[in-house]
């Protein structure tokens, strides 16, 4: 099943489930806009390389558009309209007033230069301008860009209206008016949905057995505050291998070697299995937070953990997603797992907006008590509708959104 499918069968779903109005569907079935560019580049040799890129707005029926930029030789037109779909739900569902985007660029950043990638970024941004304000559309990070790539997106708007907009982004540093909180705040919900969901099964986190895929800013950040959950890390991977230590692995030195080597490779403390058995392990709860379609049909069955937080955006796929639901394994969907980096991305743009800037503590503040509540709203309408995490989160989101649409009506 592709990814588009993937969604409609998703929405279709709950849509069924809430007697969602049928003229709406058909709306939601498809994205409000998608922008295809070419980006010339020329390289630090002088040659010059034609990369494509894409924006998609999907629906704004809740406010801006918001969604982040990855880079990433497998993007796809069909990959970012997905993505987008997944941001509507989710701002939804977290209850953001924000509707949902997504970008990409076709790219290998690992084979390009600093100076590369800030020419590259510059002049997608550039593109895509009369898409992109602060009411509009706000871009933010994800796959293989950071603050930095926020930084040059920044400017170059700046430059581009000829006065500073901190707030046309969000994962921006912090000296451009970014937030505390923000760079941890994925893998910070990652945690804690994963703690709420340990209570709602009354079991205890402590010393329960976690297994990270992929150590990027999101595995890696779920990894360090599940351990100062009491949760013990012992298997995380990236795309040099994977790491197993039945004693718990100390995340802050998992991180440390990250940051020193850029990936796990140097780490010696564990053992080494291939990348793929990671996922079959015996442990309690299994974070994928690498990249779409990680878990599918031939694998999902020899998955023996008995919960699943989705930390990327769609890991699983719907045929995946059946089998652990028969298995009687608990997924919470990327939608809500995690949702913390555009919660956080949202009181970026707040501050921004408003050019009062907060402490971090009122920031995680926030960011709990959103999650927290989100959950429970989940959980509840799980019970209510009988239906997994996931369908529930949509029919939560659909409800929402579907609210809005009461009262704004179709236009003209
Ligand atoms: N890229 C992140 C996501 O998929 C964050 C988006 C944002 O902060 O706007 O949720």
């Amino acid at each position: 099943m592709s990814l588009i499918e993937m969604n409609k069968k998703y929405l279709r779903s709950a849509a069924d489930k809430i007697n969602l109005d049928p003229n709406l569907l058909k709306i939601l079935e498809r994205p409000m806009r998608v922008l295809e560019v070419s980006i010339p580049l020329v390289k630090d040799n002088g040659e010059v390389e034609v990369f494509t890129g894409y924006r998609c707005q999907y629906n704004d029926a809740r406010g801006p558009t918001k969604g982040g930029v990855r880079y990433h030789p497998n993007v796809t037109k069909d990959e970012i309209i997905t993505l987008a779909a997944l941001m509507t739900w989710k701002c939804a569902l977290v209850d953001l007033p924000y509707g949902g985007a997504k970008g990409g660029i076709i790219c290998d950043p690992t084979k390009l230069s600093e100076k590369e990638l800030e020419r590259l970024t510059r002049r997608y941004t550039v593109e895509i301008i009369h898409l992109l304000g602060p009411h509009i559309d706000i871009p933010a990070p994800d796959v293989f860009t950071t603050s930095k790539n926020m930084a040059w997106i920044m400017d170059t708007f700046s430059m581009m209206k000829g006065y500073t907009e901190p707030s046309i982004v969000t994962g921006k540093p912090e000296v451009l008016g970014g937030s505390k909180g923000r760079k941890e705040a994925t893998g910070r919900g990652v945690a804690i949905v994963t703690r709420e969901l340990f209570k709602a099964l009354n079991k205890n986190l402590r010393g329960a057995k976690v297994a990270v895929q992929g150590f990027g800013n999101v595995g890696s950040h779920a990894a360090l505050f599940l351990s100062q959950m009491g949760a013990k890390i012992v298997a995380v991977s990236d795309i040099t291998g994977a790491l197993v230590n039945e004693d718990g692995f100390s995340a802050q030195e998992l991180i440390g070697c990250v940051e020193k080597y850029g990936c796990l490779e140097g780490y010696n403390k564990g053992k080494k299995i291939p990348r793929d058995e990671l996922l079959y392990l015996d442990v309690d709860v299994l974070i994928p937070a690498a990249l779409e379609n990680q878990i599918h049909s031939e694998n999902a069955g020899k998955i023996k953990a008995k919960i699943i937080i989705e930390g990327a955006n769609a890991p699983t796929t719907p045929e995946a997603n059946e089998l652990l639901s028969k298995k009687g394994i608990y997924v919470v969907p990327d939608i809500l797992a995690n949702s913390g980096g555009v919660i956080v991305s949202h009181l970026e743009w707040v501050q921004a907006l408003s050019g009062l800037y907060w402490e971090e503590e009122e920031v995680i503040k926030h960011l709990e008590k959103k999650l927290v509540k989100s959950f429970k709203e989940v959980w509840k309408k799980s019970k209510e509708f009988n239906v997994s995490l996931r369908e529930a989160s949509y029919i939560v989101a659909l409800q929402r959104i579907a609210e809005v649409y009461h009262y704004r009506g179709i236009f003209p």
